[in-house]
């Protein structure tokens, strides 16, 4: 077994098979943002990416990508069911997202979630080199920091949290949330997307394991973990450069013709998840409809929905709703040849999609709850214009950094409407001095600052860094 001095642990390989089992687009795109941040370390050190290849048979041999080694590992049916739809998906994702559906908990799931962290720590501790720096991604693999030190304790562990950590009071409801937090802790450095995360981290490392324990660092043993907010970024300049791309302008203006040259295209962009606020979103718009605030002739919506996780019920569910209500708005609001949302489930491509935030005058992010929100963020770096106003909801991880958007709480319907009217009638100035503050803010946070941040925090020498210092 070939081995690595830095491996990158997450739940999927960063390879083009976007089709879960389900069928569901997991918008994993080659290469994705992650990729793309530690494309210039994972070539230089050299790098392996330990990750599930997609499909449900033996794990495939694969070749390296740009010269990073991909070490695929086996995930059964029941591994699919209990610990990705299940454990991770069903229990975690909505707990940690404040609970805005129901989180369901079995015992055979937190099995399922056991064995597969297991097999995860297992594959890693076999192609990291001794002393090797490891990365470990998000709540699909929350034991892995602890277990793979039980395995390798000479190993350097970090493990980022992309989605929210929620407050103690939720995640004291978690049967074996104990478990969970020593499994974090099995790392030298946990990093959060807010510094809320980390501070409701030390809270519960102080509640649960009686650890002494600051919003910076937790004492473990003979250990110290350090945590912190590292907030995730998109790649700005790939960003930025597409947007200026000829045929994405074209693409843009062919766009705005075809929705029949409204005054004003209000657009968002989710995952159909219930943490999206889509349903939220759809009833404000309509209000404004019948309202007569906002006029179909005048002003268009378009809302992008990729259906994901398409065989747990809950999703199944929202789908259904939300196909409802549009159906329903369209119905009363449409006219022949002018619906009033334009509604798309098929997920765009990055060209597309950057044309799409070209043409949207109000681009309306609300979600209930979300680590962070890379659309915001892509729509932000792709007004190279300075033009567009960012509606945006104070529950997104992006609102800490993106102040200068219209900020607001979808939970107040009151609230989201005059949120949509003031962006819809904002002065052109106003739009514009925020949006250049905010791709001011973007420029110098990018991906490749975000990973350079954590990755020198994680390895304190700087051994790794300094050795690729003028290749990465
Ligand atoms: N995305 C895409 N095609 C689509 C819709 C979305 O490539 O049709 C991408 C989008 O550009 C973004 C990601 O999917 O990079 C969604 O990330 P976000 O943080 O907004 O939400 P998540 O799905 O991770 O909850």
């Amino acid at each position: 077994m070939r081995q690595s001095s830095l491996v990158v642990v997450a739940n999927r390989l960063p390879i083009d098979d976007n089709t879960a089992p389900d069928g569901a687009c997991e918008w994993r795109r080659s290469p994705g943002g992650l990729v793309s941040a530690l494309h210039p370390l994972l070539r230089a050190a050299p790098a392996t990416w330990v990750g599930w290849a997609g499909g449900t048979g033996p794990a495939p041999v694969l070749p390296d990508v740009d010269g990073v080694r991909m070490h695929s590992v086996p995930l059964s049916q029941a591994d699919l069911h209990d610990h990705y739809e299940g454990f991770a998906n069903s229990t975690l994702w909505p707990l940690y997202h404040d609970a805005v559906e129901q989180p369901v908990h079995h015992r055979r799931w937190w099995e399922a979630y056991q064995r597969v962290n297991q097999r995860f720590a297992e594959a890693t501790a076999e192609v990291a080199e001794p002393g090797a720096l490891v990365w470990v991604q998000d709540y699909h693999l929350q034991l892995v920091p602890g277990l793979l030190r039980a395995l390798r304790p000479d190993l350097r562990i970090g493990f980022f949290l992309h989605v929210p950590f929620p407050p103690p009071e939720l995640f004291m409801q978690l049967p074996r949330r104990a478990e969970l937090l020593r499994g974090m802790l099995g790392a030298d450095l946990v990093g959060f997307q807010r510094a809320q995360a980390a501070h409701n981290f030390a809270q519960l490392a102080v509640k649960v394991l009686q650890l002494p324990a600051t919003d910076r660092r937790i004492a473990v043993d003979d250990r110290v973990v350090r945590i912190g907010a590292f907030p995730v970024s998109i790649d700005t300049a790939e960003m930025a450069a597409l947007a200026t791309r000829p045929d994405v302008a074209a693409r843009a203006a062919r766009l705005r013709h075809d929705l029949g040259n409204p005054g004003q295209v209000i657009l968002s962009v989710d995952r159909m998840d219930y943490t999206k606020g889509i349903e939220q979103r759809l009833k404000a718009y309509s209000e404004l409809l019948a309202d007569g605030h906002v006029k179909v002739r005048d002003t268009v919506l378009v809302q992008v929905a990729v259906p994901s996780r398409e065989r747990v019920g809950q999703y199944q569910d929202l789908r259904e709703r939300v196909e409802r209500e549009v159906g329903r708005i369209n119905g009363e609001f449409g006219r022949v040849g002018e619906p009033a949302i334009h509604y798309l489930t098929q997920p765009f491509d990055r060209a597309e999609l950057t044309a799409l935030y070209r043409v949207a005058d109000v681009m309306a992010v609300t979600p209930l709850r979300d680590g962070m929100n890379l659309v915001a963020k892509e729509y932000v770096a792709a007004r190279v214009d300075d033009a567009g106003a960012l509606l945006l909801s104070e529950f997104a991880g992006a609102a800490a950094e993106l102040s200068q958007a219209y900020l607001v709480n979808p939970h107040d319907l009151e609230g989201l409407k005059q949120g949509l009217l003031t962006a819809l009638r904002a002065d052109p100035a106003d739009v514009r001095e925020r949006m250049r503050a905010m791709r001011e803010h973007l420029h110098r946070h990018d991906i490749r600052a975000w990973a350079r941040s954590y990755l020198s925090a994680l390895d304190e020498s700087d051994s790794l860094l300094t050795r690729l210092g003028a290749n990465a």
